[in-house]
């Protein structure tokens, strides 16, 4: 059994802890919910829950898309197993419909439709606020190098084929979402968490917004829509079993 061991890292919705395995970490999920780079703080009720089993869940069906992740198992309502990565510090984003920073910064229409997917990578600095980044940059500030950055780019659309796919079936656009990569004894794998705290998701049939967007903006219904995403999630798993 992998005990719980040292607290290594106190994040805005997790924390993460080492244990008696050097390449296995525990991670636990929080119910705080934080915006805007901790400018907006608060709670989501039952969210380290949704959360953990929505991520378990999600990391499960790309593991069976052949997208390598960190994830190894579900260790308790809240917490999950997962391989311990030597993080990147950048964000990857991919967005299917124009909304949230990309609205704002352009000003183009929150809804408009993208051709073709777009990947956006975010330098990780709270100071900065997760400034846009090119590649050019990543590279000449050793962040990653243009071979890894050209990996993350594939694999997050290989990620975007294989989640818009399931989530339309379950009824739910996805709008955008935010990955973190990381390597794994020289391997690229994907990690962080896979939950509404880091992707959008709008009712197909209503375009209501079912994630984050909700505490974000003060929408209210918060937790009945992580509920939602949740159960919907998880009839969409029962039939890839
Ligand atoms: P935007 O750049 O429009 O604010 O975010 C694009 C997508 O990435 C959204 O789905 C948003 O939830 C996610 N995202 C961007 N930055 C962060 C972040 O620092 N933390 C989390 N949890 N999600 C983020």
């Amino acid at each position: 059994m992998t005990q719980q061991n040292k607290e290594l890292y106190q994040g805005k919705a997790k924390v993460v802890y080492s244990t008696d395995d050097p390449d296995v970490l525990l991670m636990h999920f929080k119910d705080d919910a934080s915006a805007f780079n901790r400018k907006k703080l608060g709670t989501i009720v039952d969210k380290g829950r949704m959360n953990c089993t929505m991520s378990a869940t999600l990391m499960r069906l790309m593991d069976g898309a052949g997208i390598p992740t960190h994830f190894i198992d579900q260790a308790g309502p809240t917490d999950m197993l997962v391989r311990r990565l030597e993080m990147f510090p950048v964000e990857v984003v991919i967005r299917n419909i124009v909304a949230g920073s990309l609205a704002r910064r352009l000003a183009i229409p929150e809804g408009t439709p993208l051709s073709k997917p777009l990947c956006e990578f975010y330098y990780k600095s709270d100071e900065l606020d997760d400034p846009l980044v090119l590649v050019d940059h990543i590279v000449e500030f050793g962040w990653a190098t243009a071979e890894q950055t050209r990996e993350m780019r594939m694999l997050a659309l290989h990620i975007n084929d294989v989640l818009k796919a399931f989530f339309e079936q379950v009824g739910l656009t996805l709008v955008d979402f935010k990955l973190e990569f990381g390597l794994y004894h020289g391997r690229i794998l994907l990690g962080d968490e896979l939950s509404p705290d880091g992707m959008r998701l709008w009712d197909k049939e209503t375009g209501k917004k079912m994630d984050k967007d909700r505490f974000r903006l003060d929408l209210g219904g918060v937790e009945e829509a992580y509920q939602e995403v949740l159960k919907r999630v998880q009839t969409g798993a029962e039939g890839h079993e």
